[in-house]
């Protein structure tokens, strides 16, 4: 008898939780993406760009964001700049900011995306790699965050924080790297919050993705994965339809990334055992 309305209520939910999304929505939108030279940042400036937003994208490597920024403006894009350098400097983080104030006096999406180097192997012990981690992959992201609210603010804007399964459940041989994207978790979930107490209309979205095909993640973690990565220029897309959306979390590819997640709060030894399973961990030697 239960089960009637139970179940009655979840679809209800579902339903009301699927507003469409349309392409329009990005037109004329101003948007920030970092690490956006390669990889999925770069889909997504093509994304925004066939979509008709104002992009401007950082990375260290020029001229490839030269190359991106050009690939844009042939997309249609209403605007593409870029701005380079290192985001270990947090002057940087808040020079990209004030770039986007005076390019376009104000700013809709913040799209966080970047990442520093780091190995996959069992922890070397290395402190100061996991501080320098921190700064690139966590602080920066809070530097730009701190530099953007207030035209986010005045626009409604959204922040959207791509993160990892690595950084919502313990995987092996990326102990810096789970810590950083742990850290985005608490601070964006915990200021989401504050933003939602203080009714401000500034959305974040916490995209949580999986194993996806980019050329770092072939060279680094593909011979270890048991299945091939999921596209990135899917990907890409789906990040920036969960923040034109507004969802609080995005989960891509949805069940690989949704399911372990029901099951770690349930049975987290059980999740940990799949996970050491699911990796060819005998090809991963301590270097
Ligand atoms: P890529 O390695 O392809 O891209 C990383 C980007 O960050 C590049 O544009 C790179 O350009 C830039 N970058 C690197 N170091 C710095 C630095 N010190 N300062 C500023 N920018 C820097 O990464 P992916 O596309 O694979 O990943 C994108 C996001 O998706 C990341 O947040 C990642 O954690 C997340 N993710 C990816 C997964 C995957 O399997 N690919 C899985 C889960 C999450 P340059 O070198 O020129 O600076």
């Amino acid at each position: 008898k239960i089960l009637v309305p139970f179940v009655g209520l979840v679809l209800a939910f579902c339903f009301y939780s699927k507003e469409d999304f349309k392409p329009e929505m990005l037109k004329g939108k101003r948007v920030i993406v970092t690490g956006a030279s390669t990889g999925i940042g770069e889909q997504m400036a093509y994304h925004l760009a066939r979509m008709g937003a104002h992009v401007l994208i950082t990375a260290r490597t020029e001229a490839k964001l030269q190359k991106v920024v050009t690939r844009c403006l042939e997309l249609g894009a209403a605007s593409a700049h870029y701005m380079n350098g290192s985001m270990e400097d947090m002057a940087l983080a808040e020079d990209v900011v004030k770039e986007a104030k005076q390019l376009w006096g104000g700013l809709d999406m913040l799209i966080l995306n970047h990442i520093g180097y780091t190995y996959f192997n069992y922890f070397d012990g290395d402190v100061e790699h996991i501080r320098k981690l921190l700064e690139i992959n966590f602080l920066s992201y809070v530097a730009m965050t701190v530099s953007a609210l207030p035209m986010l603010k005045e626009s409604g804007g959204s922040i959207l924080v791509v993160s990892s399964t690595a950084g919502k459940i313990g995987i092996p041989f990326v102990a810096p790297y789970s810590a950083t994207k742990f850290a985005l978790d608490g601070f964006f979930s915990s200021l989401r919050q504050e933003l939602i107490i203080e009714n401000i209309n500034v959305s974040i979205t916490l995209c949580i993705l999986g194993h996806i095909a980019t050329e770092t993640a072939e060279k680094t973690v593909s011979h270890v994965m048991q299945k091939p990565g999921a596209p990135k220029k899917e990907c890409a897309l789906e990040i920036i339809k969960s923040g034109a959306l507004r969802k609080r979390e995005l989960y891509y590819p949805y069940t690989t990334v949704r399911i372990p997640l029901l099951i770690r709060d349930w049975t987290p030894e059980f999740l940990d055992s799949l996970i050491r399973n699911s990796l060819n961990v005998e090809k991963v030697k301590r270097s």
